[in-house]
């Protein structure tokens, strides 16, 4: 009882926190790269069984409107599954549709079950943007690293997408040390011609469980970075890398969306947005948000050699714009982290972050981090997932203790007197990954602590 209730509460969260809508931990594929799997046996996470139509009218008030409706992603501890192996499904989009007429929806899909007559039904529902994760084209490697057995299924998807004008992005986990460059090339041209809006490659990520001959060198990152950049040069589609390489804050256009208001401006991939509506913008989120909420922004750039040149993006509020553009970070962040020091009356402040947000941080606290107070970030290794896990979601307190531990070893200048720790790590009860609460750091090191 305790477990379902449990799972009920990470599913009405996740509604409530990202408008995202679980409907079925079942898939019909089995991913070498799925990331349920290979899971140390402490990681607590939920499996659903597919969610009625009922369930799906009782938790509607908990949606809103104004945000779009995610189907399909996984909230973190419930393990998300291929949406179309839901024998409602068909009946579940009718009812969100009825009962938000203009909400946008955005479906996760592998593509294989979806034949002509659903993808006739998406085009009637209206406003769905569907996230495609084609991952690879051969039949062999979809054979292979999927499990897939009907290849040509998902790869037809693509063309009835394209067919009934259904916007979509493809996605691929880029996995050329097992696939080969020649696949991972034909998947990206492949969308490209089919006019996917975007192309979204991922690093793959394998915890220490994963088998050895899935594990790869770290030498992949680059060689991928470069793979990227060759065909942002031949392909005119944007592609975007995850996680992405942030050399600086500078709000750098990564690609701009063919037919979208900002290709219509004339923006181009490359150029650094450095004002909007006349005020200065300092991250590329920042940037992108600017955008997102205004109506026909004027949005100051520079391009190459150039100094400055003005554009009009002619669009709505909170219409996109088109511009893609990574994830860097929210200034927000560093107003959150300043504030809580002051509260807390620190002088010494100590951020635990993950290797892959380190980087970017010290970056943004270089350039916001306005207080008295002392701040110094520790990368936390995962000890926990290991293998090629990086992120700060899936950092868990033992990681954290043994990061804390190390620190607090070899300094001699006394202990900070605030901890900052992810908070995308922990669950609204204070918990991790694995049901352990961040205030066990507290007790066993005597200092006070904080989510960020
Ligand atoms: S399609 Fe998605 S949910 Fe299904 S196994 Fe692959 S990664 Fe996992």
């Amino acid at each position: 009882m305790g477990e379902i209730n449990s799972a009920e509460n990470y599913i009405r969260d996740g509604v409530v926190d990202g408008n995202i809508l679980p409907l079925t931990s079942n898939c019909n594929t089995h991913c070498v790269f799925c990331s349920h799997r290979f899971n140390p046996p402490e990681v607590r996470v939920y499996r659903i069984f597919p969610r009625s139509p009922t369930a799906i009218k009782n938790i509607i008030p908990f949606i809103d409107p104004a945000r779009p409706i995610v189907i399909g992603e996984s909230v973190t501890r419930i393990i998300e599954g291929e949406p179309f192996t839901h024998p409602d499904i068909a009946e579940i989009l009718h009812l969100l549709r009825s009962a938000f007429p203009r909400t946008p929806v955005r479906l996760t899909t592998n593509g294989i079950l979806l034949g002509e007559e659903m993808v006739q039904l998406l085009s009637r529902l209206g406003n769905i943007t569907v996230n495609l994760s084609l991952n690879c084209m051969g039949e062999f490697n979809r054979n292979f690293l999927l499990g897939d057995i009907q290849a040509k299924a998902a790869v037809n998807s693509v063309k009835l997408l394209k067919k009934y004008r259904i916007p979509f992005h493809g996605s691929i986990v880029a996995m050329p040390h097992l696939t080969g460059w020649g696949d991972l090339e034909n998947t990206i041209n492949y969308l490209s011609e089919h006019e996917a809006e975007t192309v979204r490659i991922f690093e793959p990520g394998f915890s220490r469980l994963a088998p050895s001959e899935l594990q790869f060198d770290h030498a992949l990152r680059g060689k991928l970075e470069s793979f990227i950049l060759h065909q942002r040069k031949i392909i005119n589609i944007p592609i975007t890398f995850e996680p992405p390489c942030i050399g600086s804050l500078e709000a750098e256009v990564a690609g701009v969306i063919a037919g979208s208001p900002a290709a219509g401006a004339g923006l181009q991939p490359g150029d650094v947005i450095t004002a909007v509506n006349g005020s200065r913008v300092s991250t590329r989120v920042q940037a992108f948000r600017k955008i997102l909420k205004a109506a026909n922004p004027d949005v100051t750039v520079t391009r190459g050699s150039e100094r400055s040149i003005a554009f009009v993006i002619r669009k709505g509020r909170s219409e996109r714009s088109g511009l893609v553009m990574d994830y860097d970070l929210d200034p927000k962040l560093i107003d959150d982290m300043a504030r809580v020091a002051r509260q807390r009356r620190a002088r010494k402040v100590l951020l635990l972050t993950s290797q892959l947000a380190g980087p970017v941080l010290r970056q943004g606290l270089a350039r916001f981090w306005k207080e008295e107070a002392d701040v110094e970030t520790l990368e936390v290794e995962n000890h926990f997932f290991g293998g090629s896990i990086r992120a700060a979601g899936l950092l868990t307190v033992g990681d954290m203790g043994e990061g804390l531990s190390e620190y607090l070893a070899v300094r001699t200048a006394g202990k900070p007197d605030l901890v900052l720790l992810p908070g995308l790590a922990f669950d609204r009860t204070g918990s991790d990954l694995t049901g352990t609460s961040y205030t066990r750091l507290e007790e066993e090191y005597g200092i006070a602590l904080e989510l960020i």
